[in-house]
């Protein structure tokens, strides 16, 4: 099919480069025209695993044409993926990039005089966003050419984008036209097999994408709840205890004499908090969205307060370690919100480095992925950004792990002892091994502050 892509970031491109390969033929715009002329040259304008050389296959065989103009973008196309940013402003979502998008596209598309175009909201909005913000704009300029809309939300996670796109679990339409579902589900056959396709509104598109993204960010600060309690009682460590919860049948699930953990399991564990571009401001946006409606979400405000607090945590226990963390050397491990992503957005890494730097902490960091780029990040201006894990240590004071990436995984007592002042190592991931480090030089989030045993 001839399809289009409005945003070239991390959903739409994938997006693009995925349907692409399965033989559509798609045409990408964004209004960064450096972007686009990085994707013209076959360069990902981001890290993704495996999407790189698929990139460059579908640019070669012209089955992913970057264009910089809309009416490019929808002389050849029937129907358009729009994948702008959803971000946050005074706390509500904004939708300004939508707005601005679905107008252009709209004028575009009655320019090009063409009929039924069809238009797929794959960001993730709000409830109602579709029928009161979406619709108007399309039945005042487009009500002579007719049109489809549907929202088909992405659910596909930084770090395992190509796979996530190219197994979902669901394809979730929500249309208000039997049309547009035909067109959908045309777009998405060779899925047919793999996954279930939800069929539903415009409105509970939207909302199942929220619900998802609520549901991990859940279970991700319940786990943190847990270790606040467990902080309060000497010799519990948080970890044993929600290893044991998944062990329940009712989590872990026995087929054929065989134990099945479910993914679930990697959200039930405590640590620096959630960060990334989605679970943060979704939770916020859908709040927000909520209390609008004047309905109570005391779990959804929990959910954003447990994790506000987690760099915070991070940075206290190494101060209830050092004390005064005044001219202390801190070497941070990892900036990414997680690892195999270049991603800094709301990482949790960024926050402790705020806290620590106004507490008169020297900052040295590395993080594989990012290397001399990060300086632009603002936050990061008053770090020492290091191109190696040994210049981040050497003679530190401690060091702090956020992001579970496997380059970090071989640290041990030793490895620390050639370069740190004080081999002191906080597992904000609670990954590494401990028995691999001497008494009193490894901590994890959630360990009893009275005696900060290991
Ligand atoms: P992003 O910021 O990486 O990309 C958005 C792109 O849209 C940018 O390249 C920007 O230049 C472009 N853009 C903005 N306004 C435009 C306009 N008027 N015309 C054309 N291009 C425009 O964002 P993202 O991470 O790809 O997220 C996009 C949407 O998908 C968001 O709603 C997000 O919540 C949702 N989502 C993201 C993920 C994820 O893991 N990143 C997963 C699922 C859903």
């Amino acid at each position: 099919m001839n399809l289009a892509v409005i945003g070239a970031g991390y959903v739409g491109l994938t997006t693009a480069i995925c349907l692409a390969s399965q033989n559509h033929r798609i045409t990408i715009f964004d209004i960064d025209d450096e972007k686009i002329k990085q994707i013209q040259n076959k360069k990902l304008p981001f890290f993704e695993n495996g999407l790189q050389e698929i990139l460059e296959n579908v640019i070669s065989s012209n089955n992913l044409i970057p264009v910089t103009n809309l009416n490019e973008l929808v002389q050849n196309t029937d129907g358009c993926f729009i994948c702008v940013g959803t971000p946050t402003k005074d706390n509500s979502i904004d939708l300004t990039q939508i707005v601005s998008s679905v107008e252009s596209l709209a004028d575009a598309i009655n320019e090009n005089n063409k009929k039924n175009y069809q238009i797929i909201v794959r960001s993730t909005v709000i409830p109602n966003t579709s029928r009161n913000t979406i619709l108007p704009i399309l039945n005042e300029r487009l009500s002579k050419n007719g049109f489809g809309l549907s929202v088909v939300p992405e659910f596909l996670r930084e770090g395992s984008a190509l796979n996530d796109f190219m197994n979902p679990d669901k394809i979730v339409i929500g249309n208000f036209d039997e049309n547009v579902v035909l067109f959908v589900k045309e777009i998405f056959k060779n899925f047919e097999d793999k996954c279930q396709f939800v069929e539903t509104n415009l409105e509970s598109a939207e909302l199942i994408k929220y619900t998802n993204n609520a549901f991990f960010s859940m279970l991700i600060s319940f786990s943190n709840e847990i270790a606040n309690i467990s902080e309060k009682i000497p010799g519990v460590d948080p970890y044993k205890i929600l290893n044991a919860l998944v062990l329940d049948k009712r989590i872990t699930s026995i087929v054929n004499d065989e134990k099945v953990t479910p993914n679930l399991a990697s959200y039930l564990i405590p640590g620096c908090g959630f960060g990334g571009s989605c679970f943060p401001k979704d939770v916020q946006a859908i709040l927000d969205y909520a209390t609008k409606q004047e309905t109570q979400t005391p779990l959804l405000k929990a959910i954003l307060n447990i994790n506000a607090e987690r760099p915070n945590k991070m940075v206290s226990l190494s101060a209830k370690i050092l004390g005064d963390l005044k001219d202390k050397k801190i070497s941070i491990l990892g900036l990414t919100f997680k690892p195999d992503t270049n991603d800094l957005r709301s990482s949790p890494a960024l926050d402790a480095i705020e806290i620590l730097l106004k507490k008169g902490a020297k900052i040295f960091a590395f993080d594989p992925i990012l290397k001399s780029e990060s300086n632009s990040i603002k936050s990061l201006q008053n770090c020492t950004i290091c191109t190696t894990i040994e210049d981040a240590l050497k003679d530190s004071d401690i060091a702090m792990i956020f992001t579970k990436w496997p380059e970090f995984k071989s640290i041990d007592s030793r490895f620390l002892k050639q370069f740190m002042k004080n081999p002191i190592l906080i597992d904000g991931r609670g990954f590494l091994d401990k028995e691999k480090f001497d008494a009193g030089s490894y901590y994890k989030m959630g360990h009893s502050d009275k005696n900060l045993e290991n």
